[in-house]
């Protein structure tokens, strides 16, 4: 069963080796695990819903509970501490478009909002309900068949509430994949990738989603929106970019129909590393400037190539890369390069042996496949860390954003200064490491881990997170970065969007989705700051 107050299954627990535990003592000190709050004693707090009934509408404490956060850092202060200050009043799991529009027409009626809801993975606030009016959350999770299969085509109609290992075992069995898994893949939804403009970890191959989604059915208060699965058109604006990114402002996607792409023949992971970070960077960047047909590239600091090292455990394994490298000159500031090739063998070899080469240029020592198998392997267990590092008395938190070549080094160094420096005053450590996720010709995604440690105080935990979070986003809105590559907006973000937008922009959009919403009953406060809090677009 999935946790109510964690990442993932019940049953799935990832141990921390003992190397590990030593590592991070060193860097923030030893944790010291905080009380959780039961789940029996979170379900009698839980107040009254204040829907009328409505037969597709659970009232349910559990049900509501189980919806009221995503999986941000604030998500777990709020859940593990039991202190959650607002919860859905009802939730719905349509079954048909109809429903949709049935239950869109009942919170019309009754005055709701409603929360459009995928896998709740949301990590910057975005399904989160507000207090001031009863609020419907519509859970698209049952909405989740392969509607129509075009083998020619070879497009793919689904429910869009399918989640990724359901939609990848229905287009597997047709020979096909959509190639699209983001590190939440276990439990995020179609609908959820496409409102949120996702990226998924072999998006260099196979496209970020809004390559991949071709058209569908939006239901809006204000109609029904059909988005033709054209391969291309000249005729005006493309409308499904208003969709893209739309984060539940705009309407429920219903259906979506995605491209696929038939199963690679071979895919190979493999690992090189590099003397130092400005060769690694320059490395990184020659090869994707080089336009290789590559699945993935993934680029840690030293810092995180050194901590991904510590957390996996395999001592002797790791004692015995650490001699082959010094034997080559790569010590201490060593740079761990991961490389995807997918594809027909000849690609997989050309564009392997031609990538190895150009990083060869920069001092890189390719070593094999064996640590990029060993990531492939491991990557949807690493969140079950979360939960592991929380039970020690740590906490980890993510952030991200995507700046052009010139500004990557600063940006690193700038967002890393601001989170060492942002505890300071109250004298706890903060260990910080980084790898560029996302690289494309022009520049790069630049994605940061944190890690501190929890007071018993879920308030001074909540504090620590918001001067971090805010120091953080203000030096990526300071050098010009966007405020998420992939994560989205939500609600932790909405007050730094109008520093990339500007004015117009952002009254373009709040007018646009004016269109499908004239109430405004979908999704309040999400990606667009609330009414009352709109200084930051005045101008
Ligand atoms: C451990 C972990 C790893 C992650 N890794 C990645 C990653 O690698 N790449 C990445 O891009 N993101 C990642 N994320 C973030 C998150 O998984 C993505 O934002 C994901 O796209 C959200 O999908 P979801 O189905 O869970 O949507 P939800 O969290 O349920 O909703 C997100 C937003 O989309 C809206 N929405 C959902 N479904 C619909 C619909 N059918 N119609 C209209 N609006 C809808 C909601 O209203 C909300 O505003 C990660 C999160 C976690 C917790």
């Amino acid at each position: 069963m999935q946790r109510w107050n964690g990442w993932g299954d019940n049953s799935i627990i990832y141990p921390l080796p003992a190397r590990a535990a030593g590592f991070l003592e060193e860097f923030v000190g030893p944790g010291t695990r905080p009380a959780d709050a039961s789940l029996a004693s979170v379900l009698s707090a839980v107040p009254p819903g204040r829907l009328p009934y409505h037969a597709l509408v659970s009232l349910d404490a559990e049900d509501r509970l189980r919806h009221a956060r995503g999986q941000s850092l604030p998500d777990w202060i709020a859940l593990r501490s039991g202190r959650i200050a607002t919860f859905p009043d009802g939730v719905a799991y349509p079954l048909s478009n109809q429903d949709v529009r049935e239950l869109m027409d009942f919170a019309g009626q009754v005055g709701a909002r409603i929360i459009p809801y995928g896998g709740g993975t949301s990590v910057v606030g975005h399904i989160n309900p507000q207090m001031d009016q009863p609020t419907l959350t519509i859970d698209l999770s049952r909405l989740n068949r392969l509607l129509q299969y075009d083998s020619t085509s070879q497009l793919a109609t689904f429910g869009a509430g399918v989640a990724g290992p359901d939609l990848e075992a229905l287009l597997r069995a047709q020979g096909v994949t959509l190639g699209h898994f983001p590190q939440s893949f276990e439990y995020s939804t179609l609908g959820g990738w496409i409102a949120t403009r996702s990226s998924g970890q072999q998006s260099l191959g196979y496209g970020r989603i809004e390559a991949l989604f071709a058209g569908g059915v939006v239901e809006s208060p204000a109609g029904t929106m059909t988005l033709p699965p054209f391969p291309a058109s000249a005729a005006g604006p493309d409308l499904r970019e208003l969709f893209l990114g739309s984060e539940g402002r705009m309407g429920i996607l219903t259906e979506a129909t995605v491209r696929t792409t038939p199963l690679a023949e071979r895919e190979e992971f493999h690992a090189i590393f590099l003397p130092d970070w400005e060769r690694a960077v320059a490395a990184a960047r020659a090869v994707i400037q080089a336009r290789l047909p590559l699945s993935m590239l993934r680029l840690s600091t030293p810092v995180e190539t050194e901590t991904m090292l510590a957390l996996a455990g395999h001592e002797r394994l790791i004692a015995a890369l650490e001699r082959l490298l010094s034997v080559r000159r790569i010590g201490k500031e060593k740079c761990m390069l991961l490389m995807g090739f997918t594809g027909n063998s000849n690609v997989v070899k050309i564009s392997r042996q031609q990538a190895v080469a150009i990083s060869g240029r920069f001092g890189g020592v390719h070593i094999g496949r064996r640590f990029g198998d060993q990531w492939h392997k491991g990557r949807f267990r690493t969140p079950y860390l979360r939960n592991t590092l929380w039970q020690r008395g740590y906490a980890v938190d993510t952030l991200e954003t995507a700046t052009a070549w010139t500004a990557v080094p600063d940006m690193v160094t700038g967002i890393e200064n601001a989170l060492h420096a942002a505890l300071e005053e109250t004298g706890e450590r903060v260990h910080v490491f980084t790898h560029l996720s996302h690289l494309y010709p022009t520049g790069s995604s630049i994605y940061v881990t944190y890690l501190f440690r929890l007071s018993p105080d879920p308030d001074e935990n909540l504090e620590r997170w918001r001067c971090l979070k805010a120091a953080a986003s203000e030096a990526i809105v300071v050098r010009g970065g966007t405020i998420s590559h992939q994560h989205g907006v939500g609600k932790d973000h909405a007050p730094y969007l109008a520093a990339e937008k500007g004015a117009l922009g952002m009254r373009t959009i709040r007018e646009l989705y004016h269109q499908f919403d004239p109430a405004g009953i979908l999704n309040p406060g999400t990606l667009l700051p609330a009414e009352g809090h709109r200084a930051s677009e005045a101008g």
